[in-house]
């Protein structure tokens, strides 16, 4: 089991890592959602374990601050906001409202923009300084760019001192719109409208901003030299539209929870009629007094919470059906969609899996369909909306053709499977999936190849098999468009070193069906060599552990296919010999279980962690009680303070490899 400081601390480092990615670089790797869900653990675990609450936690701070701007400490702070994704999360937070401050405290619900948050400050009604949040204390200074937004006002109504905070944003069909000029012009695409409105207020030249399509809406501020400041949120946002601020038109004032609850729902499908992003709904006491004597946390108001809405689903039509042929050759349905917005990105194709699930869900080309993100990274169609004119089109007929017209092959079913196969063993379609999963990650890993480099090859004929990469000379790599000497050179010398990748991914690379990169492992470990795996029986591969009656036969049908015995024979006389598989050296390593820590010197955690495999050990994340040994490298993490409070033999690499070398 993992201590809980270990846990904190991994959740403490993952969240710093996180919000530097989404604060500083704009462009961040994991959903929301789940970002949430770490945080969330983090502070539930240090609720129950004050004695690991630090300062510098996460929790404990707002955003990050980046070193881009000249940074302005804040005339007054700002925070964030607590947040949660349930409904009676929310009715004990305003139960203890009502508890303190009687039945009937009125509450405010606002849309929660999913933007930057700004502070601008006015002096005399001018505007003065407009910076980012940072970390609540210091900002940076983005005036110049801010003044560009034509929505923020350069001179109020009136002549106020006021400080006011908002959020800005880049419309969703702009921002569509800016993705998609930028991937034309080969610029990076934005992760989603935050993300976009965020990285172009924040450019060094305020020209870019400029031309950037950015908005904002105000809500909150304060007042300094009002003679009546307003008792209220609500009133103080109806002063600051008469000021001249731009401030959402879907505010409620509500007499109760139940009632923000109630706006919470109406919004959650609401919100995808509007033409800018938000992530749920900021509920706030609307009495000033009760808000002053409620105070703050370190991190956000006592006084406001945020109901942040489930991980999205997007309606959107799908304009065609169309066809895709897999490396096994089996024909893949994928929904052409009107591009939409879904969990921050724009989508505009969905996987449909095969054509039961077309006939399952009954999706027809025009239809409305509902959208939602698998394990939020690969979209899939869920559902059909019937608009009312879903039976007048006509039901997905089973394609009967191979879609490559070059192949237009018939198409068949085989026995037992769900998916269409094309019939043409050679089918161009087939062999391109084929050449373009060899050169992958995944199998031979072959730098440089990617799929538009892979279509150029095979359309000036340069390949028409994944042997065939084996032949390219530099004189033929530099035929391909826009490859000059060097990325040529590249590009061979990336051929090159795929010669002599390790046997499992070889084996991986043939696309033997239902042989997947682990099954290949298996086979590398048991045979070690190519030749001694081509000479194995069926009844030898049906007795390996994880292989089975059904993938033996198919390898070895695989490998007695005179056309593979004739790829394998070119392969080899074109050098490519895979690295022989390590063998597993000896058991002296059986039953240890191995924990590393900190940056080694002479391998990489994986090399060491293979070396341990080799030797018969474990490898595990955390240290317990049952740890055999930690390893430690240099700058080594809480690993190793636990190590010694447990009295767990403490190894360093030199002493690791004289360990095993002993047994060489
Ligand atoms: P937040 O965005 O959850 O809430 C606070 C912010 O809400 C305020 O600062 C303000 O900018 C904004 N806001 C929008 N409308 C508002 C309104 N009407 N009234 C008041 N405030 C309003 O908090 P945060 O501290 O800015 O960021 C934390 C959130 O950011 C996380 O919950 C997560 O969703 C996201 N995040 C994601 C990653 C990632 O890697 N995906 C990393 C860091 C943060």
């Amino acid at each position: 089991m993992v201590a809980v400081i270990d846990r904190i601390n991994f959740l403490k480092d993952e969240i710093n890592k996180h919000n530097y990615k989404y604060y500083v670089e704009d462009a961040p790797s994991i959903s929301d959602f789940d970002y949430d869900m770490l945080f969330k653990e983090l502070k539930d675990l240090e609720e129950k374990h004050p004695e690991y609450k630090t300062p510098d936690s996460p929790t404990q701070r707002v955003g990050t601050t980046s070193e881009k701007f000249f940074s302005q400490k804040h005339k007054y702070r700002l925070y964030s906001l607590d947040n949660t994704y349930k409904y009676e999360d929310l009715e004990s937070w305003y139960k203890k409202i009502t508890d303190e401050y009687g039945q009937d405290v009125e509450l405010v619900c606002e849309l929660k923009i999913d933007g930057l948050a700004i502070a601008l400050t006015y002096e005399n009604g001018l505007l003065i300084d407009g910076l980012t949040r940072g970390d609540g204390i210091t900002g940076e200074n983005i005036t110049t760019n801010l003044k560009t937004i034509k929505s923020i006002p350069l001179k109020l109504f009136e002549n106020a001192n006021v400080e006011v905070r908002g959020e800005i944003y880049m419309p969703k069909t702009s921002f569509i719109k800016l993705n998609e000029e930028n991937i034309q012009k080969g610029e990076k695409a934005f992760a989603n409208p935050r993300n976009a409105a965020a990285g172009s207020v924040r450019q060094l030249d305020s020209t870019i901003t400029a031309k950037r399509d950015l908005s904002i809406w105000v809500y909150s501020s304060i007042f300094e030299n009002i003679e009546n400041p307003p008792k209220t949120h609500y009133e103080s946002l109806m002063y600051l539209k008469k000021l001249g601020f731009k401030v959402n038109p879907n505010i409620k004032l509500c007499k109760n929870v139940k009632e923000a609850i109630a706006y919470c729902q109406e919004w959650e499908n609401k919100r995808f009629e509007l033409n800018y992003a938000t992530d749920g709904v900021v509920i706030k006491v609307n009495k000033t007094s009760i808000q002053e004597d409620m105070g703050f946390t370190a991190r956000a108001p006592k006084w406001a919470t945020a109901f942040k809405f489930p991980p999205e689903e997007a309606t959107t039509t799908v304009l065609d059906i169309e066809l895709g042929v897999g490396k096994t050759g089996a024909i893949t349905p994928v929904a052409k969609l009107e591009p939409v917005l879904l969990a921050g990105s724009t989508v505009s194709r969905a996987s449909l899996h095969n054509f039961d699930e077309v006939w399952r869900l009954d999706v027809r080309i025009g239809d409305k369909v509902v959208i939602k993100k698998a394990a939020e990274i690969i979209p899939k169609v869920i559902k059909v909306v019937d608009d009312g004119n879903h039976r007048r089109r006509a039901k997905y007929g089973l394609p009967e053709r191979c879609p490559d017209p070059e192949c237009n092959s018939k198409l068949e079913f085989r026995e037992g499977e769900v998916s269409l196969y094309c019939s043409n063993p050679d089918c161009p379609a087939k062999m391109r999936a084929k050449i373009e999963f060899w050169a992958s990650k995944d199998a031979m890993d072959i730098d440089f190849v990617g799929p538009s480099i892979i279509e150029q090859m095979y359309k000036k004929k340069l390949i028409k098999s994944p042997v065939d990469f084996y032949e390219l000379t530099m004189e033929k790599l530099m035929t391909l468009d826009l490859v000059k000497e060097k990325s040529a050179q590249n590009l061979y010398s990336a051929i090159q070193a795929s010669k002599h990748r390790p046997l499992k991914r070889l084996i991986t690379a043939f696309c033997i069906k239902n042989v997947g990169k682990e099954t290949s492992d298996i086979l590398a470990n048991e045979y070690g060599t190519l030749e001694k795996l081509q000479e194995a029986t069926i009844e030898e591969l049906a007795a390996i552990n994880g292989v089975g009656g059904k993938m033996a036969i198919e390898i070895f049908e695989f490998f007695h296919n005179p056309k593979t015995i004739e790829m394998l024979k070119r392969l080899k006389a074109l050098g490519v010999e895979p690295a022989p598989q390590e063998m597993p050296k000896s058991d002296i390593l059986k039953g240890k279980t191995f924990v590393l820590t900190g940056t080694l010197k002479n391998m990489t955690r994986d090399e060491a962690s293979e070396k341990i495999k080799m030797y018969g050990g474990k490898t595990a994340s955390s240290v317990s009680k049952n740890t055999s040994f930690v390893l430690v490298g240099e700058n080594p993490g809480s690993k190793l303070d636990k190590a010694e409070k447990l009295g767990v033999i403490i190894l360093t690499e030199e002493k690791f490899l004289e360990m095993i070398k002993e047994q060489n």
